[in-house]
């Protein structure tokens, strides 16, 4: 799973500089788990053990690697469900998109790499020993484990694949999630009950029945912030998100400013006053820490604004592409400039025309 939760107390070690939390609750579920594992022998059963745990944990590192790759802060919690990352929200959808895939494709590439081990070193032997049978269970898990995970149902990775891929087609991100918390629900029943039949897991139906109670808590909110929304009411976690980015931003903490507001950005709807707002905090942020082209695709997105022209313009300059500067020109921000920031972009186009 990857969660914008934030994980108390100090992490058990770090692991590539990610810091790794362990829940005692992580070592007791998988004894559960794996306890017929032990009718195989104490050293079957405790290998066991630790490759679940081991792949639990690659699949964490695989959403936590990418999130610090997008400079996403992560950390991993191993927990009794499984596992989790925490980071800071993603940037960009597609930023998203590949912190959570990263999970379960992890997994996928750990059963392929175990599958041609197993094949290149076990062909010989006719019988399945003890590695052989330790393999090909670990395979089994990874891929059960891959699976489970992308089945679409929030908060697990496809629940949350869903979500940004409804996003991007839903123009309305409170109706994509709309969508996505009805399958979640329907989903996470369906398939409680289908683990309590034909797997006989109690522990699996429990997990899903919660997802989809969870599913079915989170329509009831997005309903009432809807509400709110159609009413203009202000969100009050993105107002004091916005807030917290204003006193950032005013105290020139450009980091924490941008941070706040890819936080308020993260929440489900922002009226457009908010959004507007939110813009324009982090272009100049942006601006002000010298991440030009960020500064300019944000202050893109506040049309009608001569600040932003401003900011667009300014940034524009110093990238100095005569290219980029020509469609700008061409573009409505461009009427909002001074005459003198106006002149300055044209002597750069001229300078490359000449
Ligand atoms: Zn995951």
């Amino acid at each position: 799973m990857a969660a914008s939760k934030v994980p108390v107390g100090q992490p058990l070690f770090s692991v590539l500089g990610i810091p790794v939390h362990v829940s005692i609750w992580h070592l007791l579920t998988l004894l559960f788990f794996f306890q017929s594992s032990f009718q195989n022998g104490i050293e079957f059963g405790l290998a066991m053990l630790f490759a679940a745990s081991a792949s639990v944990f690659l699949h964490e590192m695989g959403h936590a690697l990418t999130s610090r790759h997008f400079g996403l802060q992560p950390t991993v919690v191993l927990t009794g469900f499984g596992g989790f990352t925490s980071h800071q929200p993603a940037r960009r959808p597609r930023d998203e998109f590949i912190v959570v895939a990263a999970g379960p494709t992890m997994n996928f590439l750990l059963a392929g790499g175990l599958f041609a081990l197993a094949a290149g070193v076990l062909s010989a032997e006719a019988d399945m020993g003890f590695l052989g049978q330790l393999l090909s269970q670990i395979i089994f898990l990874n891929i059960f484990w891959g699976i489970y995970n992308l089945l679409p149902i929030m908060p697990l990775d496809g629940g949350q694949l869903l979500r940004v891929t409804l996003r991007k087609f839903i123009k309305k991100s409170l109706n994509a999630d709309r969508w996505t918390h009805r399958v979640g629900l329907v989903l996470g029943a369906l398939m409680a009950v289908f683990f309590a039949v034909q797997f006989h897991s109690v522990f699996g139906a429990v997990l899903l029945g919660l997802a989809a109670f969870e599913n079915y808590r989170a329509l009831q909110n997005v309903n009432e912030i809807d509400a709110d929304y159609r009413a203009d009411r202000p969100h009050p976690r993105v107002g004091e998100l916005l807030t917290k980015a204003r006193e950032a931003f005013e105290a020139r903490d450009f980091e924490s400013a941008m941070r706040y507001c890819h936080q308020a950005r993260a929440e489900p709807e922002l009226s457009p006053a908010e959004i507007r707002h939110t813009w324009h905090i982090l272009a100049i942020a942006a601006a002000s820490l010298g991440d030009l082209e960020d500064a300019i695709r944000f202050a893109e997105r506040v049309p009608n604004s001569a600040e932003m022209a401003q900011v667009q313009a300014t940034c524009l300059l110093s990238l100095a592409e005569p290219a980029r500067i020509r469609v700008f020109l061409r573009s409505p921000a461009a009427l909002l400039l001074t005459a003198e920031r106006l002149e300055d972009l044209k002597a750069v186009v001229r300078t490359a025309d000449a």
